[in-house]
């Protein structure tokens, strides 16, 4: 499967041991509460990792066809597969109806009546949880907010009886559960306890202990140390779970789902840059880097803080503004940090990058897209994937011409 290799910045390098560790770490912590996970393809479609996490029995949680397809091609059960998204297009359901997947996660009434149409249309039925807008502050970083009182992600609980009522009137829609997702990279439990006592009112407040054989899905969100990658390489799962052991008052024999996506994979991944020029400006030094927001678009998009090291110099520490070769003055990867006096050639490594960063990838500029590597053991390999890959690509076209 691995092959030799030229290892050409940038590039990502994902260590295989520390993903086994994490998705050990986090299924074990579920089993406990019997709890399933589902893995947000979003945060990395990487084959080698989706492939990694599908073999230990995850599901998938999807908001794209092509995420339904890869997820399948990867061997997720078409059973273990929801389909969240507030932009689902009628194509994309028709896809996902005729793949028997688990769930919908339907995020408002006019999508809930166009699933209903596409049910019909092909003669299926539509296995729906409804997408619930909580109305809960994660105190996140803004843009990573899904679950406040206005917010495009989720249906408004004023809205909640009529989208009950939907589902219970038609004879394509099936209601299979409710479902949850107030952000991302929430470093606090406290906005999860308060999820768990909506969750308890919602239950009571709108009987839904009367609709039998339901799930509840809880999403994902839960952060990771970005700041201190290497002493915290394994998120607190138990902890986590443990919370809405404790908090959730719902009927015993309920399924409960979560979605975690940077939680499982952040950690195991790094961005290797390599410093082209380092230049003085009038109260600061720029290092600019081979990589940049194309690669990473993390710090660009949401001011996020990446711990970086550079692992070829042993000079005195100096302060640096990291930034990208693309022609945008948001193309930063760190503002003023610390690193061993840097000098051109030098590589750095962008920690924390297993999520959110190769699955975000731009074209920008024109830019060669950056390949991955894997360390296993201690050994550094290339995927070999690349004729999977292509089988990969014309069973996507064959799904699509269903
Ligand atoms: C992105 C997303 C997730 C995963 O979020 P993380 O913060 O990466 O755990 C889960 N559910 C839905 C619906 C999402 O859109």
């Amino acid at each position: 499967m691995f092959t030799n290799i030229i290892l050409k910045t940038p590039y990502y390098l994902y260590d295989l041991d520390v993903l086994c560790q994490t998705l050990s770490a986090a299924t074990l912590s579920a089993k406990k509460y019997n709890y399933h996970i589902h893995y947000a393809i979003k945060a990395n479609h990487n084959p080698v990792i989706t492939d990694m996490i599908n073999r230990f029995g995850l599901g998938a949680d999807c908001v794209s066809g092509n995420e339904i397809v890869e997820a399948l091609y990867r061997g997720f059960p078409a059973n273990k597969i929801v389909y969240a998204g507030v932009g689902k297009v009628d194509d994309e359901i028709k896809l996902a109806l005729l793949r028997d997947i688990f769930c919908f996660n339907c995020e408002s009434i006019e999508e809930l009546e166009v699933i209903e149409q596409v049910a019909k249309n092909n003669n299926k039925n539509a296995h729906v949880a409804l997408r619930i807008n909580p109305g809960i502050q994660p105190h996140t970083h803004y843009n990573i907010t899904t679950g406040t009182e206005e917010n495009k992600f989720g249906i408004h609980l004023s809205q909640l009886q009529q989208a009950l009522d939907l589902c219970n009137h038609s004879p394509w829609l099936k209601f299979e559960g409710l479902h949850f997702h107030i952000g991302s990279q929430i470093t606090s439990l406290k906005p999860f306890v308060e999820l768990c006592k909506k969750v308890n009112n919602i239950f009571s407040d709108f009987e839904i202990q009367k609709y039998g054989g339901l799930h509840l899905n809880l999403g994902g969100g839960l952060a990771v140390d970005y700041g201190e990658p290497q002493q915290n390489m394994i998120p607190d799962f138990s902890t986590f779970f443990s919370v809405f052991a404790a908090n959730l008052k719902v009927p015993q024999n309920m399924n409960i789902h979560f979605e975690l996506g940077r939680s499982l994979v952040a950690q195991c991944g790094k961005l290797i840059t390599k410093v082209l020029y380092t230049k003085k400006g009038i109260n600061k030094t720029f290092l600019i880097t081979d990589g940049g927001m194309t690669e990473l678009m993390r710090p660009a998009l949401y001011q996020a803080m990446h711990k970086i090291e550079n692992i070829s110099s042993k000079y005195p520490e100096e302060k640096y503004d990291i930034v990208g070769p693309i022609c945008e003055t948001t193309d930063v990867l760190a503002k003023d940090i610390f690193l061993p006096g840097t000098k051109r050639g030098d590589i750095l490594a962008v920690y924390s990058c297993g999520a959110y960063a190769e699955s975000m990838m731009l074209k920008y500029n024109m830019r060669e897209k950056a390949k991955s590597f894997f360390l296993k053991n201690g050994k550094i390999f290339a995927s070999n994937l690349f004729e999977k890959e292509k089988k990969c690509k014309s069973q996507i076209s064959e799904l699509k011409n269903y």
